[in-house]
């Protein structure tokens, strides 16, 4: 990855927004194409709510999740800055530490973006910074896969955020954070379906779709990303729709 730091600035940083941008086009059109195109009629039943998100607001998320990705090429550009300066806990061969380390280390990361996000995302509820932080990304009130990353620049600076702590905290393989980055945008888009699919719900305590539409719908529950373990902790885990 160090290597990448040979392109010029300016090109890294372009070469960087298409990967991302490309990225987002799949992840979200691929499940968007599956069920509000192909499958509309055949998984009418799953639906969340009851209607379609209108086109206006399906291209209102692309353009904000396109400023989005803006900011996530400028955050890897300096990440991959403090990669090469050393000054993280990147290691670089995987036996360094063992193969169980390395699948522990993407489980760590899980969980510790699982309280980031959960605490995070409480702090952006907070009168005194919900309408300048996070108001935006309740507007989409019927998510699609297109909504996981509409946020307001300042919203997508704080979950930006995540990736410098564990690239601090956690002794990590380049690979191992590959992943993460790819569990992240793949769970994001989740829970973002708008579509109750019970098969993908493989354990209790997982946040699902129906979970987080239950959120956008009424914002005083369910604050959690990857699983419902703070919510149900801190008494704002709702399983019902207002
Ligand atoms: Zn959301
Ligand atoms: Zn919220």
């Amino acid at each position: 990855m160090e290597s990448l730091l040979n392109i010029p600035s300016f090109y890294l940083w372009i070469l960087l927004l298409l990967v991302l941008v490309l990225r987002y086009v799949l992840v979200a059109g691929i499940p968007y194409l599956w069920l509000y195109v192909f499958g509309k009629n055949k998984y009418k039943d799953l639906k969340l709510q009851n209607e379609l998100p209108e086109k206006k607001q399906i291209l209102k998320e692309m353009k904000y999740s396109l400023i989005t990705l803006c900011i996530y090429s400028s955050g890897i550009w300096l990440f991959l800055y403090w990669l090469k300066q050393g000054y993280t806990r990147n290691y670089t061969e995987i036996n360094e530490f063992g193969w169980p380390y390395f699948m522990f280390s993407i489980v760590l990361m899980i969980i510790v973006h699982d309280a980031y996000s959960y605490w995070i995302h409480r702090l952006i509820h907070h009168k005194s910074l919900f309408k300048y932080v996070h108001l935006l990304h309740h507007k989409f009130k019927n998510p699609s896969p297109w909504s996981a990353f509409a946020f307001h620049p300042f919203e997508s600076l704080l979950t930006l955020g995540i990736i410098p702590v564990v690239m601090f905290l956690i002794p990590w393989h380049n690979l191992a954070l590959i992943v993460f980055i790819t569990i992240i945008i793949a769970y994001d888009t989740f829970v973002h379906l708008g579509y109750n699919i019970k098969q993908l719900k493989v354990f209790k305590w997982q946040n699902t779709p129906k979970d987080h539409d239950v959120h956008h719908r009424n914002s005083k529950y369910n604050f959690g990303l990857y699983f419902t373990c703070w919510d149900r902790l801190m008494g704002t885990y709702s399983t019902s729709n207002p």
